[in-house]
């Protein structure tokens, strides 16, 4: 989270093997907007939470994924590796 020209997540084998698929995008969701965006817990909404929402559902992802990526683009990029990365995520973030 601290180095922005590094992405770097570490899941557990264990957790990750036995989550389904909805509960992998969630994670990955939460530690790359960690990572790619510096955002800590308690901004962006329900995703940026520190724990799991006790009901996981499809609708409540895409729900709370929206709601995060609206959030993603009031950011402004203040450390940035390379133009082109920032480039590349706000190309990203427009398609959503
Ligand atoms: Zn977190």
């Amino acid at each position: 989270m601290d180095d922005n020209c590094v992405l770097k997540i570490q899941v557990d084998y264990s957790n990750w093997n036995d989550a389904d698929n909805i509960k992998r995008l969630w994670i990955m969701y939460h530690e790359l907007t960690h990572d790619l965006f510096n955002v800590e817990h308690g901004h962006g909404g329900p995703m940026m939470d520190p724990s799991l929402p006790s009901e996981l559902t499809k609708e409540n992802f895409l729900k709370s994924k929206q709601t995060l990526i609206n959030y993603l683009k009031l950011i402004k990029f203040k450390e940035t590796c390379s133009k082109k990365g920032e480039d590349k995520l706000r190309e990203l973030l427009k398609k959503n």
